[in-house]
Formats: structure tokens, sequence, C-alpha cells
């Protein structure tokens, strides 16, 4: 994108926002340049690519065309400094653990984190000396109270959070990191950059799974980590490109394709889930609804300050608790039984026998995730269908 059009709308930069510096043929979609390496027209050229002093590609482990619209289009959806593309979500939050925590380092998360990136921590960083604590962070006393100062190096949020639909304050947690001198990293994948932009709220930096409503079509998995500034890229970027967690072109082609119609999809996907979280409400099969849309929903006020939207995605609790979940899955036939979200079609998933059924039911618990908990990624059918399909599962409930 020109420069002068970074004072373009957030819809706008969805559809215009990253390509190539010189277009080939005056190509409008970015072309797919799949191909590992690149030629020096000569050995000083070679020479000056690799010292930096010229702009070139030089391996697409390092950097592709195709891979940087993609990242020149997230960074500027986020208003951040520079995005890198990863293979996967889990690639890009790995890549910020190893670029910022070292041997005794600590770690403050939230409780309710996407389940592999707490185990990741927990199981895997553990063996190198790096300390995890999970706390409830939609309570910022709980952060304050869970650093081990000076070994706290990051607080890392995931708001809202997976799949409880929590809300954690951003610009609060900045407060605390700042104050600390701790990196603030939020995982941005279940609001999108359309709806929230945790920069504007001081984070410092922001990670995505692609898969989910960037890319939007539940057929590629990616991932994309944004820094702030240059110095937090210069620390990130060799990491990545290091241990080699990164993308590939086609890869990164398929998620900008998708991102041209990210304003559409989300708009409609969450129209549709206000009206289905109002219909939920009301039904009588139905204990609660977490849906940050509602009043009620503890962190509403929070959404309304650092949200342009609500999002797709709800929680509920059903009757009859494990059973009750169990039946909704076996006779929903819209909704597709199925983990993941933010692609067109809505999915369903019932953590407590599916994502979550290794986690001791305590424990679980005590993350917010009971046995009667469903969660929808509403999708972009008409509201019509998608309601009358849950209504006929949720009424098989005794
Ligand atoms: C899916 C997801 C991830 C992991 O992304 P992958 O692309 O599956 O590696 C991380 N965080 C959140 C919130 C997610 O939903």
């Amino acid at each position: 994108m020109k420069e002068k059009n970074l004072s373009l709308h957030k819809a706008t930069r969805a559809i215009h926002a990253g390509g190539l510096k010189k277009p080939v043929f005056g190509e409008v979609s970015v072309p797919i340049f799949q191909t590992s390496t690149f030629s020096f027209p000569n050995a000083d050229a070679g020479a000056a690519r690799f010292s930096g002093a010229e702009d070139g590609y030089i391996y697409t482990r390092m950097g592709n065309p195709t891979t940087g619209a993609l990242e020149e289009c997230i960074a500027a959806l986020e208003n951040g400094y520079a995005g890198m593309g990863a293979a996967s979500g889990m690639a890009a939050a790995t890549t910020v653990f190893l670029a910022f925590l070292q041997q005794g380092a600590h770690i403050v998360s939230t409780a309710s984190v996407y389940g592999p990136t707490r185990m990741v921590l927990e199981k895997e960083f553990s063996r190198y000396g790096v300390k995890s604590t999970f706390v409830d962070t939609s309570d910022l006393r709980n952060i304050e109270q869970a650093l081990q100062l000076p070994d706290t190096r990051m607080i890392y949020i995931e708001t809202p959070a997976n799949p409880t639909i929590s809300i954690t304050d951003i610009r609060g947690a900045a407060e605390i990191a700042r104050r600390h001198d701790l990196l603030l990293v939020v995982d941005n994948t279940f609001a999108s950059p359309y709806l929230q932009r945790p920069f504007e709220f001081g984070a410092d930096v922001v990670i995505h799974s692609l898969t989910k409503f960037l890319n939007g079509h539940s057929d590629v998995v990616g991932g994309m980590i944004i820094a702030k500034n240059e110095k937090l890229y210069r620390q990130i970027k060799p990491v990545l490109n290091l241990f080699g967690g990164t993308m590939d072109p086609h890869q990164a082609w398929l998620v900008l394709r998708g991102i041209r119609t990210l304003p559409l999809r989300v708009e409609r996907a969450q129209e549709n889930a206000g009206k289905l979280a109002q219909f939920l409400l009301q039904h009588p099969r139905v204990t609660w609804v977490s849906y940050p849309g509602l009043p009620e929903h503890p962190q509403h006020q929070i959404a309304k300050k650092q949200m342009d939207g609500f999002g797709a995605m709800i929680s509920f609790g059903v009757k009859n608790g494990l059973e009750g979940g169990k039946i909704v899955m076996n006779n929903v036939q819209l909704f597709t039984l199925a983990v993941s979200l933010g692609g067109v079609e809505s999915l369903i998933e019932h953590p407590a026998s599916m994502t979550h059924a290794s986690v001791p039911k305590k424990e679980r618990e005590e993350s917010g995730i009971g046995d009667e908990l469903v969660r929808v990624a509403v999708g972009c059918e008409d509201f019509e269908d998608l309601r009358d399909d849950i209504d006929q599962a949720l009424n098989q409930i005794p």
C-alpha cells in the first residue's frame, strides 16, 4: 500500500493493503512467488543483499514477496510496525516466547488461554527453565499478584479468551507492564484486527492464528507476529528465521485472499452472533450465555471500550450438564461439530467432552469450563437457519 493510503479506514485497508512495490504485469492480485531461493545478478549484488545494503530477497525462509504482501497487510490492519508470517498460530506464539524468555524467566498468562499455548509453556518451555503462571486476567489484580519480579518478563493475554469468552482490559494490562518494564503480548485471534487493535491500548507485540477469522475459510493453518516498533521487530525476526517456523508463499496468498473479505465476513458473523446470543438467553434449555455484547457479560463495559464490535464467539450452558452438551453435539445438522473458529461456516464444540476432556474436572472448572459449556463459532449463514438448527438440537435435551 502506498504511504499516502495509510489514513484509509479499516475495511479499505483490508482490501488494499499489502502488495508488491512494483507489479510485474499490472496484476490486481498479488502473484504467488513459489520459489525457495532468489538469484543475484552478480557477486557484489549478492554481498549487498546479505549485508542489508541493498533491498532484495535471498531465500524464502528469510523473506518472500507474497509473504511480504500479507505481512504488510496485517501490519497495516493492526497499526503495527511490521508483521512476520509464521507457519501456524503456535509458531507465532512460540517464536515470541523464544525471542524474549531466557532461562529463569517468568511469564504471566490468561488461565483460559488457548490450550496448546498453555501446554507449550507448562510442558516444553519449563524444560528450559522458563516459569509460567496462569491467572484469570479479566481481574487485573490477579496479574499484579502473580508477578515474580525481577524474573517476570512478559504478560501474555488472550482477549476475548477461549472458550469462556472472558475479556481482559488491554490498557490496564499495559499499565502493569509499563510500571514493571515487562512486555505485553496479546493474542488477538478471537477479535481480529477488524474489531480490536491492541497496539492502540499499549500492547508491544500482537500475535494471530491466521487459521481463524483472518483467513476465514477453514482451509489454511497460519500465524502472524506483529511488532509495535522497529526495535521489537529486530529482536523477533532473526529468531523466527533461525528456528524456521516461517510461512509458505502459497499459504500467505490464500490468507491474503481471505483477508480481502474480512470486513464483510466479520460484520455478518457478528450480526448473527448478536441475534443468536439473544435467542439463547431466553431458551428454556439454556442456563447462561457468555457473549461480550450482552449487558450481563461481566466485562461488557471493557469490551465496549476496546472493541469495535463484540465478535462472533459465544459460549453458553445447557441443562443436564455433560449429557446435555453431548445431546446438542449429536443433534445439530447445520452447525458443524468441529474445533477452530472464524470460518464462514458455523462450528460448535463441547469442551468438557472434546478439547478439554483431558484436563482434570476440578482444574477445568477452576478455569470456568464446566460440563455444561457449549461453544459456538458463528458463521455467515442466514440467521434463521442457525437459530432453527440450534433450537431443535437444544429441544432434544429432556
Ligand atoms: C487456533 C488458535 C491458536 C493456535 O493457532 P494454530 O494456527 O492452530 O497454530 C492460538 N490462539 C488462539 C486464540 C487460537 O484460537
